[in-house]
């Protein structure tokens, strides 16, 4: 990790700076759809893979969609203060582990990471880290939120009531975010979501550091090349 996320290193000219990006929203709203536009849009944005001790669906690898791991292995991290953040969410623990910014940062390839996290682990990622990019997913409806639970089709009715139930809880601490994105029509909220992290690689804290090193290289210009008056 950076030792000051507020002074950021000089990029190179045209090089993408360090961005970190939450994504959070009521399960069900589309997170997981969105992110995977996001990744194939920005490949340069690598998704920090948590670990869980929730059992894996039918479709999730260990180690590319969770790290899937015993109550045990969770709380011996837990002491050892390896998580950057932790919650328990639906009944299960979820945590994010420091080595994935640190193995983001280190990859010449990688020029930002986005935490796939609720609102208590957004909480304590922007305590920790004040320059993170907290967006949150909306739906359109408490309606249309149930339907895409029911659509989703990869739990049992107990697990989606629950996930159902936590939504309102998740929304009300939708001031944890500086972004609400509502998930309306998927295109439009890919392409919403695509402008912020456009725009928040501009903003000026993150540029800052390039122009501090232009302004340190001076160009010498030959005589030769001087326009006369
Ligand atoms: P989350 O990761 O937030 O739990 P998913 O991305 O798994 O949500 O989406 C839940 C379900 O809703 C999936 O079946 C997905 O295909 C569907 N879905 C996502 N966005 C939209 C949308 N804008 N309109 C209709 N269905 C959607
Ligand atoms: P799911 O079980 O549907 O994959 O995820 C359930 C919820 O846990 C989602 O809201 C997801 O964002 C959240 N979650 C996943 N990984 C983490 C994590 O590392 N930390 C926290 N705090 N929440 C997480």
């Amino acid at each position: 990790m950076h030792a000051d996320h507020s002074i950021p290193p000089p990029t190179p000219a045209g090089a993408p700076p360090f961005l970190m990006l939450i994504l959070s929203s009521p399960s069900g709203a589309g997170k997981t759809t969105l992110t995977h536009m996001i990744q194939e849009r920005f490949p340069e944005l690598r998704f920090s893979v948590s670990h869980t001790t929730r059992a894996p669906r039918a479709n999730e690898t260990d180690g590319v969609h969770y790290r899937f791991t015993d109550h045990e292995t969770f709380r011996a991290k837990v002491q050892s203060g390896s998580f950057l953040e932790w919650a328990e969410v639906h009944g299960n623990y979820y945590g994010t582990s420091m080595s994935e910014i640190l193995g983001a940062e280190e990859d010449s390839d990688c020029s930002g990471i986005i935490f796939d996290i609720d609102y208590q682990g957004a909480r304590q990622i922007r305590a920790r880290i004040p320059d993170v990019v907290p967006i949150f997913i909306l739906p359109p409806s408490m309606v249309e939120l149930e339907r895409r639970l029911r659509g989703r089709g990869s739990e049992p009715e107990a697990a989606i009531a629950r996930r159902f139930s936590g939504a309102k809880r998740e929304i009300a601490n939708y001031a944890l975010f500086d972004y609400l994105v509502v998930n309306d029509q998927i295109d439009r909220a890919f392409e919403t979501l695509a402008s912020i992290i456009v725009a928040e690689r501009s903003r000026r804290s993150r540029r800052a550091g390039l122009a501090e090193y232009l302004l340190r290289h001076d160009v010498i210009v030959p005589d030769h090349t001087a326009i006369s008056s």
